[in-house]
């Protein structure tokens, strides 16, 4: 297992500096992440890893432009985020980023493939290429074909997910960030997902980004960093 200082890599596609984020919370200061320093390579499969309350959702949430950090900087491709204003934020977020989460967080009143429709709707595509382009997506994750008009809750967890992971790649970001994305699932069926995650990074060539506390999920990453109160500790980056 060989160390990697990812820390001063230049020219990586995500580049954190410094980044700090607290929370208050009565009258109390929670310092979440302190003076973080990361870099993310593009066509990375990152895990990072770190037990529940430490962090992660709060860093991925950064990494992706839906909250700042108190200081520091993000750079994606060279470019600072907190340059950015809230309109051309939601711009640049809509363009290069594929959020998953844990809980799916799918429409319940909508069929599969309009879930996967909706980042569509933000753009000018007509209806026959939203349609193909949704139906590329839901072939991509392998979901079943004869299972387009379905609601999520008549779905199976697993199937739910790749709905989920089909709405984040149908507009071709360039980078996904998964949110503990096999915590709700069986082992079988977080295998699959996990499966399908290292494809769209080797295939695709998606950077992706995961936070978990699970060790099994993170084991499938290129390469695995442990956040430790609110550092990036341990690096090992495996040969896979
Ligand atoms: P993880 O995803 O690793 O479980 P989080 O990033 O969700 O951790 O949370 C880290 C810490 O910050 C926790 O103690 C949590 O309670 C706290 N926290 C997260 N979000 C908020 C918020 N919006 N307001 C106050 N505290 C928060
Ligand atoms: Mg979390």
């Amino acid at each position: 297992m060989a160390q990697t200082a990812p820390f001063a890599a230049s020219g990586a596609l995500i580049q954190l500096e410094r980044v700090s984020k607290s929370y208050r919370r009565g009258g109390e200061t929670v310092q979440v992440l302190d003076r973080v320093d990361l870099a993310v390579p593009r066509g990375e499969f990152l895990a990072l890893m770190a037990p529940s309350g430490s962090g992660k959702s709060t860093l991925l949430n950064l990494l992706g432009g839906l909250d700042r950090p108190d200081e520091g900087s993000i750079l994606f491709d060279g470019v600072a985020l907190e340059s950015m204003g809230p309109r051309e934020l939601t711009r640049w977020r809509a363009t290069h980023v594929g959020f998953i989460f844990q809980l799916y967080h799918l429409l319940p009143v909508l069929s599969a493939a309009r879930n996967v429709e909706l980042p569509l709707l933000l753009q000018r595509l007509g209806h026959a290429e939203r349609q193909r382009r949704v139906a590329a997506a839901l072939s991509l994750v392998g979901f079943p074909d004869d299972r387009h008009g379905f609601r999520p809750t008549e779905l199976s967890g697993g199937q739910q997910q790749r709905v989920a992971i089909a709405r984040a790649i149908v507009t071709n970001p360039t980078v996904l960030l998964c949110d503990e994305p096999t915590g709700d699932l069986d082992r079988h069926a977080g295998d699959e997902i996990l499966e399908l995650l290292v494809e769209l990074n080797r295939r695709l060539g998606k950077t992706i980004v995961m936070v978990t506390h699970d060790p099994h999920a993170a084991e499938r990453a290129r390469t695995l960093v442990r956040l430790e109160k609110g550092l990036v500790g341990e690096i090992r980056t495996s040969p896979a």
